[in-house]
């Protein structure tokens, strides 16, 4: 396997050449990867990637959405998604301190990260990562009586788990719900529309016209409420 950077048309492609039949391209880690066998000349993969260019600006943006935390470089100034706006982050050096301290500015749409090592971005992304799932955590317990309320179900305990390909699962045997704790980013709306789908869940397993029924009852704008969370 060999593996290079290369740019097609401003976008950043890592080109890994192995023992594959086609080229494919996916995106991981917010990041464009394309695999190609090692007979395929350059010129030729550069062609394909141009032929895709609006599916992948397209599929970078979800990723984008999904994780953004993907692509910061956990600097001041970077713009950061949190609870449906953007915010802006700073990081704040404070040697009178020992674990990096978060804070959230809701009037000013900041993000604020003390911490006595502004060079250690694992700790910074720790410090962003748990500041998220404590807010996160804040804002279920806040809406999951009414959403129990509004769907006439009760869950027995739910948890946060890092997840990228789903906002939430449902274990209906066990009546325990997990959520994403990529939801942290988005706004309230989104959140309870997403609480309200795991519970439906358990009065219908599947996304029948059944369960979707539910959901117009439970919460009539849910389709466009779901787009927007997806898009
Ligand atoms: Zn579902």
């Amino acid at each position: 396997m060999n593996k290079k950077e290369i740019e097609v048309q401003g976008l950043k492609i890592i080109l890994v050449k192995k023992r594959v039949r086609n080229i494919i391209t996916k995106i991981k880690d917010g990041e464009v990867v394309v695999s190609a066998p090692y007979y395929v000349s350059q010129a030729e993969v550069i062609n394909v990637i141009e032929g895709q260019q609006d599916w992948i600006k397209k599929a970078l943006n979800k990723a984008k959405n999904k994780n953004t935390n993907a692509f910061l470089r956990y600097e001041s100034g970077e713009k950061i998604s949190f609870e449906g706006k953007e915010y802006t982050l700073y990081i704040v050096y404070n040697n009178k301190i020992k674990i990096n301290k978060f804070a959230v500015d809701r009037s000013s749409l900041i993000i604020k990260i003390e911490t006595p090592n502004v060079e250690d971005k694992e700790k910074i992304k720790t410090a962003i990562d748990k500041g998220f799932k404590k807010e996160l955590k804040r804002r279920i317990d806040e809406f999951l009586p009414e959403c129990e309320e509004i769907t006439g179900q009760k869950v027995n305990f739910y948890t946060l788990r890092k997840m990228t390909t789903s906002w939430g699962l449902c274990h209906i045997k066990e009546r325990d719900v997990v959520f994403s704790t990529q939801l942290a980013r988005k706004n309230d709306e989104q959140l309870r529309y997403v609480i309200i789908h795991e519970l439906t869940h358990l009065i219908e397993a599947n996304h029948s016209s059944r369960f979707k029924e539910y959901m117009t009852k439970f919460m009539p704008d849910w389709r466009r409420i779901k787009r927007e969370l997806n898009s």
